[in-house]
């Protein structure tokens, strides 16, 4: 069961790692760490409610996509970030929304601990759900720290998952978002 973050818990958590690292939190350097750690988590794990606005749609019945969204997180495997871009399309149906809400989709399912496969399944879930559209398309790309740093120490390994619902299951429009999203991959 998911608990409310208990910023204070953070705090002292972060304190006892320091002094398991065999450092000394009262050091000038690390005196305001477990505070300024707790502020990030908290920020990290409690993210702003999106206000997802939809507008009728007026007989737009073509891919409206959006590419290059930067996005990061955090992997649940190791507490590292994850870092990348997100490709996110639509065909809508009744309801169209504004593209600024397609990023912070992203950035709302970023949120918290995650894989990467988990982020790319809620952004598409979440507009599914609040969009009703023929079709959902959500492509992630991005690199993980814990790959790079630590590890098998693959720097510049990218991994790529996406999740395409609706007419994007097959078709040409599957065809069309894959070419387009596969576009930025070297
Ligand atoms: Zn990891």
């Amino acid at each position: 069961m998911r608990q409310p973050f208990d910023e204070e818990g953070v705090r002292a958590a972060t304190r006892a790692l320091l002094l398991a690292f065999g450092e000394d939190p009262e050091r000038e350097g690390l005196r305001e760490t477990p505070d300024r750690i707790a502020r990030f988590y908290r920020e990290w794990f409690c993210p702003e409610p999106l206000k997802f606005t939809t507008f009728d749609n007026e007989g737009h019945d073509e891919m409206i996509v959006q590419e290059g969204i930067p996005f990061a997180a955090l992997c649940e495997h190791h507490g590292l970030p994850f870092v990348g871009q997100a490709t996110v399309a639509y065909i809508p149906d009744r309801r169209i929304v504004g593209l600024s809400k397609l990023a912070r989709v992203v950035h709302h399912c970023s949120a918290g601990l995650q894989n990467q496969e988990r982020v790319t399944g809620r952004v598409a879930c979440y507009i599914e759900e609040h969009l009703r559209p023929k079709g959902v398309a959500v492509m992630v790309r991005a690199e993980h720290l814990c790959m790079a740093i630590r590890g098998v120490r693959a720097a510049g390994a990218a991994t790529t998952t996406s999740d395409l619902r609706g007419v994007f299951r097959d078709g040409p429009a599957r065809a069309e978002f894959l070419a387009l999203a596969g576009r930025g991959r070297r």
